[in-house]
């Protein structure tokens, strides 16, 4: 069974206090794993805003403890308090991790101005977003990043485009079964999409019959596939802080199980030349997660098994 472990990392509480415990934690049991950071400003406080308007949300807020799970500074940041910074506040936590032998990627700038309005901020607003995230990174390590994972799994036609023009190894932006390529506009991309596979824990937290600790174990553990690859996401807010006990639980039992732990760059590596399915990218929603995500569609047929059809080449 091969696990990939994805932390992200969506607010400065979580680089400050999630993060550090994460590593330690992961390097405690040898596991590797990749860390995506959101670069810019925690607005965090503005979802809560959103939270407020959207009623399946605060019934969530209240069953997961948001302010409990965040702390009030990150509930309120961006705004009566103002935003503070993720990446920059922290550059010695961000590059310990590649020290550690952790992978860091780019999980956006903004993650709550892309994950809210990606649909409203055009070309310009996206492209915007991601040169600044990816300078903050080259500020960082001097070296430009090689991955990028969409807060929220947000991503439009536009956003795809422009991030594939910038020639990544990789993205994890979307929840699906196994790796592929999108389809855009007619167009495959370059970069392989790499999704997350199970659903997360605060998805999960609340749910019927998931009210403890060792029912979500089991659950999980029912969840991961021993014949495929599975992408776990975690968060440094979530199992970097209030669950971190039952995330090491579950590292342990999938151990135990015989998992081996990969880095998604080295995923990715694999998968350069490989022959992938080519998936359209639409939006869905899963339970527990308010609002739709982007999602790997239904296979497109290739060439072999559709007859004359003229065979996609990839754009590699
Ligand atoms: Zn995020």
């Amino acid at each position: 069974m091969e696990v990939a472990i994805k932390v992200d990392v969506d607010t400065h509480q979580g680089l400050k206090l999630g993060v550090p415990r994460l590593a330690q934690t992961l390097a405690r049991e040898g596991v590797s794993a990749s860390f995506f950071i959101a670069m810019g400003p925690d607005n965090s406080g503005r979802a809560i805003v959103r939270a407020f308007r959207n009623r399946g949300f605060v019934g969530k807020m209240f069953r997961t403890n948001a302010v409990g799970t965040y702390g009030l500074r990150t509930v309120l940041s961006g705004t009566i308090l103002p935003a503070r910074p993720i990446a920059l506040a922290f550059p010695s936590i961000v590059r310990d991790l590649k020290h550690r032998g952790f992978e860091v990627g780019v999980h956006g700038y903004d993650h709550v101005r892309w994950q809210d309005h990606i649909d409203r901020l055009g070309e310009d607003g996206i492209r915007g977003e991601l040169e600044q995230a990816f300078e903050v990174y080259r500020a960082i390590f001097r070296e430009p990043a090689r991955s990028f994972a969409a807060p929220g799994w947000r991503e439009n036609a536009t956003s795809l485009k422009l991030l594939d023009a910038m020639g990544l190894d990789y993205r994890s932006d979307t929840r699906g079964q196994a790796p592929f390529r999108c389809l855009v506009e007619g167009r495959v991309l370059a970069a392989p999409e790499v999704p997350t596979t199970l659903p997360t824990l605060d998805e999960v937290m609340g749910r019927e019959g998931l009210k403890d600790a060792a029912s979500v174990h089991r659950f999980y553990l029912e969840q991961f596939k021993d014949d495929s690859l599975n992408v776990h996401t975690v968060h440094a807010e979530v199992e970097g802080m209030g669950q971190l006990d039952t995330f090491a639980e579950l590292i342990r039992a999938l151990k135990n199980r015989g998992a081996s732990f990969v880095r998604m760059d080295a995923i990715a590596a694999r998968l350069q030349s490989a022959e992938l399915p080519i998936c359209e990218v639409i939006r869905s929603e899963i339970p527990g997660r308010a609002g739709w995500i982007a999602a790997q569609g239904p296979a497109i047929p290739s060439a072999a098994s559709s007859g004359s059809a003229p065979t996609v080449r990839l754009a590699n």
